[in-house]
């Protein structure tokens, strides 16, 4: 995605831009000062810097992260993302919505975030198999199925989901292997994955948005929406709206973006994804550019890629109705403002994105129950789930005249506040 367009919202780190928001729902809500204190810090930050032999036999050197932010409300959860921008910043952001996401839609797990700063395209399959192998190893007992438990994020799927159990399940002793395989979710099926885990993201925001529409007598199947971002998020959301009927006209990723006025087709675009890593060059596609992309009229836009893209310059250039966050932290608070002032509807992030780390809540109970749900089963599930999280924050925003955002974050942030209130702090 481009940055050119990005410059001022880099000033402010994306940490910073958690903490603000924090701090905003937590005046607002009256969040209690000594819990408050407590949420503000992430527990542990663990960085591995770890060695792996490459095919040409040379050594390299990598650093990896695990930042886990808070386990009151349950084990530490949440994704490892290959990228090159990972960093500490990022990690700690990321972990901290990942204990909101939980707390907003009831299931019980804390909040964590893991990487490794590389750029995985410029790796082989057999390298990236050694990376994601030493990584798991480097955090050692840092994980568990009853600690932290991992799951797939940006760059990374279910086959390495699988590399990195295996390594696992292999390092601990012999009589406690079968018993740890929900130390990760989001893994391959016949490894104890879920059905529905790989769309659930996906399927998780298109839940929301036939919600959204009910609730605003939207006729879907005249809806126009725009993509930002085609990976497993961007790419399953697309597919999944395409059964109402809408029209898919512009798309964006990393190799550019595309328009076409009477939509793409997207199963026959992801299919053109897998095979040539990228949007452009899609048939019938007209290239545009990023800001023209932004300026796409279009009722819905699914950011699906990465942090920060609607911004104080990019914010206003959007001609839609409502922002659906597939991806995590796309909108920094600039752009949430001019998104308000503008009366664009929003589905925020740790809302719109948690149909992923439900579907692992289900994995993970499966796994502990030596049991295989049918997809009906976890599709169901999922909507109940994710659409009493969206019952919740519609409330909240009402009955704090807030937006979306702020109300999500109240919701989370009540649901934790409680559960220290009944533990009480140790000693
Ligand atoms: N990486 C996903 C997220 O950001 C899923 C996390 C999980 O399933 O633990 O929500």
């Amino acid at each position: 995605m481009s940055k050119t367009l990005s410059k001022n919202a880099e000033e402010i780190s994306l940490y910073e831009n958690v903490k603000k928001q924090f701090d905003t729902a937590a005046k607002i809500m009256s969040l209690d000062k000594d819990i408050s204190k407590i949420l503000e810090k992430t527990t542990n930050e663990i960085v591995v810097n770890f060695p792996v032999k490459m095919d040409d036999g040379r050594t390299e050197m990598f650093t990896g992260y695990r930042v886990q932010h808070n386990n009151a409300a349950g084990p530490y959860k949440g994704g490892l993302r290959f990228h090159h921008d990972v960093d500490i910043d990022e990690m700690r952001s990321l972990a901290t919505w990942m204990t909101w996401k939980s707390a907003i839609v009831g299931i019980p797990f804390g909040g964590a975030k893991g990487g490794v700063e590389i750029d995985p395209s410029k790796y082989s399959k057999r390298e990236i198999e050694k990376i994601s192998r030493r990584f798991i190893f480097a955090l050692g007992a840092n994980i568990g199925p009853e600690y932290d438990i991992p799951a797939p994020d940006v760059n990374t799927n279910a086959q390495i989901m699988g590399w990195m159990v295996d390594t696992y399940v292999s390092t601990t002793s012999p009589n406690n292997r079968q018993h740890c395989f929900h130390v990760i979710t989001g893994k391959p099926i016949d490894l104890g994955g879920s059905l529905g885990r790989d769309k659930a993201t996906g399927q998780g925001v298109v839940f929301l948005i036939e919600q959204w529409a009910k609730d605003t007598n939207f006729d879907l199947s005249k809806a126009s929406y725009m993509v930002q971002g085609f990976g497993n998020v961007g790419s399953w959301a697309a597919k999944l709206l395409k059964k109402h009927g809408s029209n898919l006209v512009a798309v964006e990723d990393m190799t550019g973006a595309i328009f076409n006025a009477n939509g793409f087709d997207a199963d026959e675009l992801s299919e053109y994804v897998q095979k040539t890593g990228g949007v452009k060059g899609f048939e019938n596609s007209e290239p545009i550019s990023h800001e023209d992309f932004l300026r796409t009229r279009a009722d819905i836009f699914i950011p699906a890629a990465l942090e920060k893209q609607i911004n104080e310059e990019t914010a206003h250039l959007l001609n839609v109705k409502l922002v659906a966050e597939g991806a995590n932290g796309p909108t920094d608070l600039a752009g949430d403002k001019i998104l308000e002032e503008r009366g664009i509807h929003l589905i925020p992030d740790i809302l719109c994105n948690a149909g992923g780390v439900i579907v692992s809540y289900f994995e993970w109970l499966q796994n502990k129950r030596s049991e295989a749900w049918e997809l009906e089963q976890v599709d169901e599930k999922l909507s109940k789930k994710i659409l009493h999280g969206y019952k919740k924050v519609q409330k909240m925003a009402e009955k704090h005249k807030c937006n979306w955002r702020i109300a999500a974050y109240i919701v989370a942030l009540s649901r934790i506040e409680t559960i220290y209130k009944d533990r009480g702090i140790f000693p």
